[in-house]
């Protein structure tokens, strides 16, 4: 008898699915004439061209989220935790922690518990283990809470803060955006905005004194917000929110 490993047994429904299909298409090719054929070639040509035009939006996406904006209407998000939102549209993306639980409450009081959700327009999926467990039309949702491990939510900011961190432009010793005395400098030099991370004050100072900006600018001592010098690359400028925003929740 055919032994069947797990692996094999994890992937078998998207396999059966596939392959009754292809089966079907078999024998619909086997029905067609040379007319016929070169119409599903071209058919096939779209598809390819449609999946190189989907690759190419979702590197466009990336990139845009790269840059902290919205990947349908170009507004800045918030950046959370574990989620990102645009405030303008509604647009949101989530990444699921490790060990966390959803759980969806439903209108008439009572819950479903899943592992991840995924939403339609007209449904909410709620997944387990990869499976869809209960498909819960949105009418009947009342709110979805997330609820997620100390522990996860730790390793996350640890993680962002790793990311977060930068070397300090005076010392060159890797400095974190979460440690107090990191301070931060707007300016420019040539014509675009720059940012600069110092590990103390010691060090922006003593890098302002080696780089004075050029007197008619004076990004030193003035309010970013209120220049129009230089090319704008940071919307938030202020240290206080600078290190607040990402951090504090
Ligand atoms: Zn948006
Ligand atoms: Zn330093
Ligand atoms: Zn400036
Ligand atoms: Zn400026």
């Amino acid at each position: 008898m055919l032994k069947i490993t797990k692996k094999q047994r994890e992937r078998w429904p998207r396999e059966l699915i596939l392959s009754e299909k292809s089966e079907e298409l078999e024998e619909h090719l086997t029905l067609l004439n040379a007319e016929d054929r070169a119409a599903v070639e071209r058919v096939s040509r779209e598809v390819d061209s449609k999946i190189v035009e989907a690759a190419r939006e979702s590197v466009k996406e990336l990139k845009m989220l790269e840059e902290g904006r919205c990947p349908v209407c170009s507004q800045k998000t918030r950046r959370f935790l574990f989620s990102t939102i645009c405030e303008h549209c509604g647009w949101s993306g989530y990444s699921r922690p490790l060990h966390a639980k959803v759980v969806i409450h439903l209108r008439d009081g009572s819950a479903l518990i899943c592992e991840d959700v995924y939403h339609t327009p007209d449904e909410l999926m709620c997944v387990t283990q990869d499976v869809v467990r209960y498909r819960v039309p949105r009418n009947v949702v009342a709110y979805v809470e997330f609820d997620h491990a100390e522990e996860d939510i730790r390793q996350r900011r640890e993680q962002l803060a790793r990311e977060e961190q930068g070397q300090c432009s005076w010392c060159m010793k890797p400095v974190a955006r979460t440690n107090e005395e990191t301070r931060v400098t707007f300016a420019a030099f040539g014509i675009y905005q720059e940012r600069f991370l110092f590990c103390s004050i010691h060090c922006q100072t003593a890098f302002q004194k080696q780089y004075p900006t050029r007197i008619h600018r004076d990004c030193y001592h003035r309010d970013c917000s209120k220049c129009e010098e230089c090319q704008k690359r940071f919307d938030d400028t202020s240290y206080e929110t600078f290190l607040e925003e990402e951090f504090v929740h």
